[in-house]
């Protein structure tokens, strides 16, 4: 249930695929350093191959991941402190206080590969058992409620979040759900590559389904399970192929807009009589409620005549296939490979990851704020806080006066702009108030069961919040988390600890290169309350618009040219960015780059010691900046990752995330001396903030 919100409703920098990250432990944290830089080629041609040349010519990925960037590999370097804090709370002892129990006895019953191999099915059994004995469509109705709570989420998705028209309350919401694959285009689009991929899915289903069904000490296939497991494969991928039909493309939803339906709960549970949704709520012990978000209200009407029209053995196996392919990665070691095999079609990572990485980032996914708490003891001091707050400062009054600026904007909705500017909040570090585990059960040498509790934990504590006031001090990331997000019904911009430290904030090298690394994050997230999606909340959270018509008008027209712009770059082979799903990253990119450079130029400019303008290697401030911008994109990516990404990625691969920058920008050209016409200077330059 958790993991689902942040995609949907929060901006971020970056996104994670599935579980990977690594590196060996020796290897220092990735700095800055000149000797990414690749002299032979001309910035002015491809700054992204001048900075990162050399890192390119001497990275590998490495065979446990999908792809190879600063975000990857500073993960890594955090999950090595997190399996240290994880391994002494494992080892036991008296001194162990109650937080040390919950994620030492977690991570322990993960690293207990010997009880979870023995156990086999065994550990899904009582799930499994309750799906077999469901009786009619009613009773599966609330069997479904029952794996939402402790598991995955089928059919569809069933949250809290703040309403959109008064960002003060907390509402529930139903919305589309209940894919395996990563995207409704998985199932859709008919070329070779997806062809390929869902004959590997059916293969995948069809053995996880006859491992499910063997007996134990004999193969699935000898108890002749296979033909029927077969069967069973081609039903979920029917039943699935319908879901992603329903849905609503990824682009479209960007728009809020196209999320925003509010309705009663009449109105609601008739509008798809047979998913019986009052009988749900009371199954997952909602809060009582009169009215609710629809995400996709057609989406709802179109799977209330899949309902009807499936037979209820067939519904059935497609939610014992969620529970079996959630579970998948946490049970024995043939449940594990089929999934990881599944996975490297999707990622093309070669080897699994070792079983310390996967069970340190699943305690940090079930446990997150307790894991949290002690990682932040560990690695994160006042004065980085301290440092970080003067950043943001600057650049706040950086993106002020570029609004004071703009050419296009009337003075009116400038106003308006600056209302909500002032109105943002910042989160830095970790949360003010943690989390409170004290509810939940961990047991050693129970690592499904600890899955299930902690998972009910999170989804009993989501629905508990429908008809409360927003709490404005939660976190949406946990603090070890590389990534940093703007939440537009909260209007903040989020820093976790773990995103502070090089190469995007280093305190030994000079403000030129941490403004183009960590500040330029900041102006990222900062924009992202004023990029196509974010513009349309208001100082408060609402879904509300402060903009004249005209003024729009003349956004809507600014950030078509950097749709057109990157909707023109190659992400793989033949494949092109979608520049209208990667619209708000690009356009946060490109006001990031633009008011971090601001600030550093003001810093420059009112520093009387001269200390911050001066020429450092051979490189100037501003050279300095743009090459500590591009160090943080460095990035190499397989095949197959790079497809999926194009799909379901908001934002765009590292080269375009830093060339499709410079060449909008006459700052880069004045610093690194280009002439026009050359690749990195924009014939047409877009420019939006
Ligand atoms: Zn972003």
């Amino acid at each position: 249930m958790r993991s689902f919100r942040l995609a949907l409703i929060f901006l971020t920098l970056f996104s994670v695929v599935g579980f990977s990250q690594s590196t060996s432990t020796a290897k220092p944290a990735p700095g800055f350093s000149l000797d990414t830089i690749d002299k032979s080629v001309d910035p002015c041609v491809d700054f992204y191959q001048y900075a990162c040349g050399n890192w390119i010519k001497n990275s590998e990925i490495p065979p446990d991941q999908a792809q190879w960037v600063s975000f990857v590999e500073l993960n890594e370097r955090n999950r090595n402190v997190e399996k240290d804090i994880l391994e002494k709370a494992a080892a036991g002892g008296k001194e162990r206080n109650a937080i040390d129990q919950k994620i030492g006895d977690f991570y322990g019953s993960c690293m207990d590969e010997k009880t979870v191999d023995s156990k086999g099915i065994a550990a899904l059994k009582p799930e499994l058992d309750r799906i077999d004995a469901v009786k009619d469509k009613q009773a599966l109705i609330d069997e479904i409620a029952h794996v939402h709570m402790v598991g995955p989420n089928p059919l569809f998705n069933f949250y809290s979040s703040s309403d959109l028209h008064n960002a003060d309350q907390v509402i529930a919401n139903i919305d589309q759900g209940g894919l395996t694959l990563p995207d409704r285009d998985y199932y859709l689009k008919d070329d070779e590559k997806m062809k390929g991929i869902r004959q590997h899915f059916v293969e995948y289903m069809d053995g996880v389904f006859v491992l499910a069904a063997a007996k134990p000490g004999e193969s699935g296939a000898a108890s002749g399970m296979d033909a029927m497991s077969s069967k069973d494969a081609e039903t979920v991928l029917r039943i699935e192929t319908a879901i992603a039909k329903a849905q609503m493309d990824r682009t479209a939803r960007r728009d809020p807009k196209n999320r925003d339906h509010k309705m009663s709960r009449a109105d609601a549970v008739a509008l798809a009589p047979n998913f019986h949704l009052d009988r749900y709520f009371q199954d997952v012990n909602a809060p009582s409620f009169s009215e609710l978000n629809v995400g996709n209200p057609d989406y709802f009407k179109q799977i209330n005549a899949l309902l009807e029209t499936e037979f209820l053995e067939s519904l059935k196996t497609y939610v014992r296939w969620h529970v079996l392919h959630a579970a998948a990665p946490w049970m024995s070691q043939p449940f594990v490979d089929a999934n990881f095999k599944f996975q490297q079609v999707l990622t093309g990572q070669k080897e699994i990851q070792a079983r310390w990485k996967r069970c340190v980032s699943l305690t940090d996914r079930q446990l997150g704020e307790a894991l949290g708490q002690r990682y932040v003891d560990v690695t994160f001091g006042p004065e980085s806080k301290a440092r970080m707050l003067k950043m943001v400062d600057a650049l706040e009054q950086s993106l002020d006066s570029d609004i004071h600026d703009l050419s296009w904007m009337s003075a009116d909705t400038k106003k308006e702009a600056k209302v909500k500017l002032e109105a943002i909040r910042n989160k830095i570090g970790y949360p003010d108030v943690w989390r409170d585990y004290s509810s939940v059960t961990i047991k050693p040498g129970d690592l499904v069961g600890n899955l299930e509790r902690t998972t009910e934990f999170e989804s009993k504590r989501e629905i508990a919040k429908i008809g409360k006031p927003l709490d404005r001090k939660e976190w949406g990331m946990t603090p070890p988390t590389v990534n940093a997000y703007y939440n537009p019904s909260y209007n903040e911009i989020v820093f976790p600890a773990g995103i502070l430290q090089p190469p995007f904030f280093d305190p030994k090298l000079d403000d030129a290169v941490n403004f183009g690394g960590i500040g330029l994050v900041i102006g990222h997230e900062l924009t992202h309350g004023f990029d196509d999606q974010g513009r349309k909340f208001d100082p408060h959270g609402n879904l509300h618009d402060w903009w004249s018509e005209e003024d729009g008008k003349e956004f809507e027209k600014r950030v078509s040219c950097v749709a057109d712009e990157y909707s023109s770059f190659v992400a793989v082979d033949d494949v092109k960015l979608n520049g209208r799903l990667t619209l708000g990253e690009n356009t946060a990119d490109n006001g990031g780059a633009r008011i971090a450079l601001a600030a550093l130029e003001r810093l420059i400019a009112e520093d009387k010691t001269g200390k911050e303008g001066q020429t450092i290697d051979g490189y100037t401030p501003e050279q300095r900046f743009f090459l500590g911008f591009a160090r943080v994109w460095c990035e190499k990516r397989r095949p197959e990752v790079a497809r999926m990404r194009v799909l379901t990625d908001p934002h765009s691969p590292g080269k375009y995330r830093v060339d499709g920058v410079v060449q909008n920008m006459p700052e880069f050209q004045k610093a690194w001396s280009c002439k026009a016409g050359q690749p990195m200077v924009a014939e047409n330059a877009c420019h939006v903030w």
